[in-house]
């Protein structure tokens, strides 16, 4: 297979004109961020925010061009609009799926009609987020909550798959976007807009757009809390959320091994800089819950997170067992909160969800940080 750096498909994008500037692309200085990985090609092209839309031909031009070098697999090509920023690039290489960023993330990201928007984090990927996300989303909804769920895991979204949902999302109007609803609960994610098999770098102000186009341009309507499913770590893009969103609130995702929690420690800490309250810590894969006996097996050890907590001085809002129908259901879309709620798989999430309310509602009262209104600047 022929191998593609760089320079191939800079030499190819060379050729490509922008009328405006009257240049080619690579020497007006409007290609950014350019990444080649096995044959999978990634970069933005920097626009005039006015221009945006104006300047989709470009775009299509730039990812036909460096398609047509040899061995390149695919090309992603987005538009971003943020000359100017003094913004560092979010995890640089960092590459998972697609997003088109077509408009500049301006103005607040609050959501009208929105009374609190909940982060659920975690220091490192694989702990079961997106799992104890979406059955708490649900689990809310269940205890009489009007409740959205937002993947924001831009470099793994699960939601799709967790929630059995696929496809793009509808817009009534062409501008806003619906999300899609299930099991009672309105959803958006980032992988309902993109390929899945689209690897993509993710720059810091792509970040934004994806995150600001899921939040102001959805028609949430009345919700008493949003869920969102942050991107694991506290890199950059994790940084940025918790700074430009104005969260009511975070939970950590942490399982009980040590290396596990030291992680989770520094999402506690990267909420604390932001002036996130930590609602507080889950341990998720608490034990093992033998088949068939039901038996405790501590495979990770005790009470670490727990433990944590009582150090960190936030609450312990629960602990869920590594459980075959836990794994078995949220990868078929059929959450047990959701299908089995009786079930004692489904309890723990939905004894979290009642903490976790009780922590809104203090929020609410006032007892928290209230929502900023958060600028992003252009
Ligand atoms: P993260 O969002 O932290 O990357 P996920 O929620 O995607 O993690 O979970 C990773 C995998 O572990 C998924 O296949 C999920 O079904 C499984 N999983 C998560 N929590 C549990 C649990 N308590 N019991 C069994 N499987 C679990």
């Amino acid at each position: 297979m022929t191998r593609v750096n760089r320079d191939d498909i800079e030499a190819a994008l060379a050729k490509v004109i922008d009328e405006e500037s009257g240049k080619d692309v690579v020497s007006a200085g409007i290609v950014q961020g350019l990444v080649v990985r096995e044959g999978h090609v990634g970069f933005s092209l920097e626009v005039d925010p006015a221009k945006g839309a104006a300047k989709e031909p470009l775009r299509a031009a730039c990812e036909a061009a460096a398609k047509k070098v040899p061995g390149v697999l695919s090309v992603t090509a987005v538009l971003t609009a943020h000359r100017g920023t003094a913004q560092a690039p979010a995890r640089p290489g960092a590459h998972t799926h697609a997003q088109e960023a077509p408009r500049p993330p301006q103005g607040t990201v609050a959501i009208p009609g929105v009374k609190a928007i909940l982060a659920v984090a975690s220091g490192k990927g694989g702990v079961g987020k997106s799992t104890v996300a979406v059955n708490l989303a649900l689990a809310l909804a269940k205890l009489g909550r009007r409740v959205g769920l937002l993947d924001a895991d831009i470099y793994g979204p699960s939601v799709p798959r967790m929630m059995g949902l696929t496809g793009k999302p509808e817009s009534k109007d062409g501008k806003k976007l619906l999300p899609k609803e299930k099991y009672g609960i309105k959803t958006m994610s980032i992988g309902y807009l993109v390929n899945e098999d689209t690897p993509m770098i993710w720059r810091g102000p792509m970040v934004q757009s994806a995150l600001t186009q899921m939040m102001s341009d959805v028609e949430w309507g009345e919700l008493d809390v949003l869920i969102v499913d942050m991107p694991p770590g506290t890199g950059d893009a994790q940084l940025t959320m918790a700074q430009r969103v104005p969260l009511a609130g975070a939970i950590v995702v942490s399982t009980p091994q040590e290396i596990a929690l030291i992680d989770a420690r520094k999402g506690f800490a990267m909420f604390e800089k932001t002036h996130v309250p930590v609602f507080g810590i889950v341990e998720n894969m608490a034990w093992f819950a033998v088949p068939g006996t039901g038996e405790r097996s501590y495979i990770f050890g005790e009470g670490g997170a727990r433990r944590m907590a009582a150090k960190l001085g936030c609450d312990f809002l629960g602990e869920i067992p590594l459980h075959m129908s836990i794994r078995e259901k949220s990868d078929s879309g059929e959450p047990v909160v959701a299908t089995a709620p009786e079930s004692e798989e489904a309890r723990p999430f939905i004894e979290i969800a009642r903490r976790v309310g009780e922590h809104l509602d203090r929020a609410a009262g006032g007892g928290a940080r209230k929502a900023p209104a958060i600028s992003i600047e252009d």
